[in-house]
């Protein structure tokens, strides 16, 4: 029995050193694959924003945010909104004068117009919101404007690795008699507004349309992403843009 005993010992005892001698080989080999820097390195990266490979891998499962919607890698604007787009109505109004038609006072007026009006409608470059205060018609300068913006702001979320999404227009030509009316409600309107003119258009920087509503990206992303193409058509002298906080909108006039 107790040579039993013993031999069940032994066995135990063989057992326990051969995992402690494979637990040590373990940890050598460890030690030879990662040395210290290499190990602060992965933690590193571990906390940093995925690269944009990683993001097109991990684009469906990791990379939420708190609504559900996805992130997509944007860079940042070189500065603030509200230090970039600064073209207040002062900035816009020559352009809006100088491109645009005289102001429309009421219902004859609009066929005694300067130039013809495009009529605005819904299409692959952009979204017409419900306009509460506006015409949804621009001179043709300020259509083509608008498609080019939607155009560019539609490939360059697929090129970040988004889904086909669509900028909304929230308001386009006014009326003197619109802007007397805006003017009791907007405390923001001015009497003197660009949107008389046909050569301006509002952007929602909060609402983007997706076509396809099971895929939805971070409204920040999109905002970064249409600050973007905005700065880069100004730089070119096609617009005028200001960020207007009140409006939740950018008020583009063309140049
Ligand atoms: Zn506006």
């Amino acid at each position: 029995m107790s040579s039993r005993k013993s031999i069940i010992a032994l066995i135990v005892a063989m057992a326990t050193m051969a995992a402690f001698t494979h637990s040590c080989k373990e940890e050598e080999q460890h030690k030879d694959y990662f040395d210290q820097s290499q190990l602060d390195v992965i933690k590193h990266i571990g906390k940093t924003r995925p690269t944009l490979e990683d993001h097109h891998l991990d684009l469906d499962t990791n990379w939420l945010d708190a609504n559900g919607d996805h992130h997509i890698l944007v860079d940042p604007l070189p500065d603030s909104y509200d230090s970039i787009f600064v073209d207040f109505n002062a900035v816009q109004i020559p352009f809006a004068e100088k491109n645009g038609i005289d102001p429309i006072r009421n219902f004859h007026d609009a066929y005694r117009l300067r130039q013809p009006l495009v009529k605005i409608e819904t299409c692959e470059a952009y979204y017409l919101d419900t306009l509460t205060h506006s015409m949804p018609y621009l001179v043709p300068k300020a259509a083509k404007l608008l498609e080019d913006i939607g155009c560019a702001f539609a490939d360059s979320v697929m090129a970040h690795g988004g889904s086909q999404y669509r900028i909304v227009v929230t308001s386009c030509t006014r009326s003197l008699y619109t802007v007397s009316k805006l003017l009791r409600v907007n405390r923001n309107a001015t009497p003197r507004s660009c949107h008389m003119y046909g050569t301006t258009f509002d952007l929602s920087w909060t609402h983007y349309e997706p076509y396809n509503n099971d895929y939805r990206i971070n409204r920040e992303d999109l905002k970064n992403i249409l600050g973007h193409v905005l700065l880069d058509f100004r730089n070119k002298n096609r617009c005028t843009v200001l960020h207007e906080k009140g409006q939740c909108c950018f008020h583009i006039t063309v140049k």
